[in-house]
């Protein structure tokens, strides 16, 4: 199978999608804006061994590569309306591309945006999505906009994949159901779309949770210039993560990574239109802290004390 049959046998899919003037097939794509909005524009790679593992199955890596890229959509309270896709492939496995699409296209069917062009080359399995999306001008949900005072939110629940990685890792064991659940946490997330868009005019900043709340709730702090106190028992967690100990609770709801929910904050005037968003978009929402002038993340347990904290989220070229 050459490059090309590939591209036609795996990813065309039928032309004439809605705001799509040319797909795959020419130099470019061609996109037609919709009238009032603006675009955003995000870039996620996936690399073997690094963000995946290679146990994993081709369809939930084509679900997970689309869906890591459609939180940072989410993140911007954007409505998805298409992305490229380049791939660096070791062979042309057919039953791999046919599973890695499928997964990738029931994502993208699911939330109505269009693969519109790409790259395809061999070598080591390396995955690469840029998304696009749209917004009315002004409205993105960015992460320099919370205030002394707002109220802090996080979207589902923290840790689970935590809790796979570390099962896969071999420190912790777990029964197989409940293995299963955490392990399609880790391989399945499920980008909050929905509540992002439902927050436009609600929250006034938003990140996505990918390398670990602590963290990303760090770049809230830093682009909006302020502190803030979490109460670190208050954060959700599933009824898996419930049965472990407290220090390994903390661990993964803090520094987990990988759990693509939500963190936003917004003024406590909009309790109400939180808790709307949180039921139109059928998303559980849970208050965990609170915005301060002062700078720094304080942690406080459910006395209210502070608690010691060396946990540090995911980066890359840190050792
Ligand atoms: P060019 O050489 O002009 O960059 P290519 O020959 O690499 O274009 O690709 C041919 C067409 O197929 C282009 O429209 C490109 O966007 C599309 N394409 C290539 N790889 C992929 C892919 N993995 N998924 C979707 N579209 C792809
Ligand atoms: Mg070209």
């Amino acid at each position: 199978m050459g490059e090309f049959d590939l591209i036609k046998q795996f990813f065309v899919r039928q032309q004439g999608q809605d705001g799509v003037v040319m797909g795959i097939g020419d130099d470019c794509a061609v996109l037609a804006p919709t009238p009032g909005m603006q675009w955003l524009v995000s870039t996620d790679m996936l690399v073997e061994g690094r963000h995946f593992l290679p146990t994993v199955a081709p369809e939930r890596l084509g679900h997970k590569a689309l869906a890591v890229n459609l939180s940072d959509l989410a993140a911007c309270g954007a409505t998805p309306r298409a992305f490229t896709l380049a791939l660096a492939l070791p062979r042309a496995d057919a039953s791999w591309l046919a599973g890695f699409s499928k997964g990738l296209f029931a994502l993208a069917d699911a939330h109505g945006i269009h693969l519109v062009g790409g790259d395809t080359t061999q070598g080591p399995l390396n995955i690469g999505i840029t998304v696009m999306g749209e917004a009315p001008a002004g409205a993105a949900l960015l992460r320099s906009g919370a205030k002394p005072g707002d109220d802090v939110y996080v979207s589902g629940s923290l840790g689970d994949a935590r809790l796979a990685l570390e099962v896969f890792r071999g420190s912790i064991s777990l029964p197989g159901e409940q293995f299963a659940q955490v392990r399609a946490a880790m391989e399945c997330p499920q980008p909050r779309v929905a509540l992002g868009q439902a927050l436009r005019g609600v929250a006034s900043s938003a990140v996505d949770v990918s390398d670990g709340l602590i963290g990303d709730l760090g770049h809230i702090l830093q682009r909006s210039a302020v502190g803030a106190s979490l109460e670190v028992d208050l954060l959700p967690c599933s009824a898996v993560l419930a049965t472990q100990s407290l220090a390994l609770k903390r661990e993964c709801g803090l520094a987990g990574g990988d759990d693509y929910e939500l963190v936003f904050t917004a003024a406590p005037g909009q309790r109400a239109a939180v808790q709307q968003a949180a039921e139109q978009s059928a998303t559980p929402v849970t208050r965990i802290g609170r915005i301060e002038a002062a700078a720094g993340l304080r942690l406080l347990d459910a006395e209210g004390q502070a608690l010691a904290h060396q946990f540090s989220s995911f980066d890359h070229f840190k050792s």
